[in-house]
């Protein structure tokens, strides 16, 4: 089974960026490494991301910075579900091996692969 492993102050970090988002949509990008039946994400790193609430155009200016070890993205809907929209899973395709997203009220995330498919997430 898939799991996506990530620290706690990396996923308290994402929340609270998306709390404070909030209506609009955050993104972010974390850091981490491939494990054996997943990753581990270690950090947050806010990238240079011009603009943030305009929806999933947002995504046309998503830019991962190469070589920072960015394994997932991370973002916000500001209302539930916490699951992949039609412009997500174009997004989850064309990027990263794995991706988190959160919804009010916040309190914890889900994880997603590039396909779309749910795979556990730990926080460790
Ligand atoms: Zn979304």
């Amino acid at each position: 089974m898939v799991t996506v492993r990530i620290k706690r102050a990396a996923l308290e970090s994402a929340l609270e960026a998306a709390k404070h988002t909030y209506p609009d949509e955050f993104i972010g990008i974390l850091r981490g490494k491939k494990e054996k039946d997943g990753a581990l994400l270690t950090e947050l790193l806010i990238a240079p991301f011009s603009t943030y609430g305009n929806g999933f155009s947002s995504y046309s200016d998503f830019h991962i910075p190469a070589n920072v070890g960015a394994f997932a993205s991370f973002h916000s809907h500001p209302y539930p579900p916490a699951s992949p929209s039609a412009g997500d899973l174009q997004f989850f395709s064309r990027s990263l091996p794995f991706h988190l997203i959160a919804c009010p009220p916040f309190e914890s995330a889900n994880a997603f692969d590039s396909k779309g498919k749910q795979v556990a997430l730990e926080v460790v």
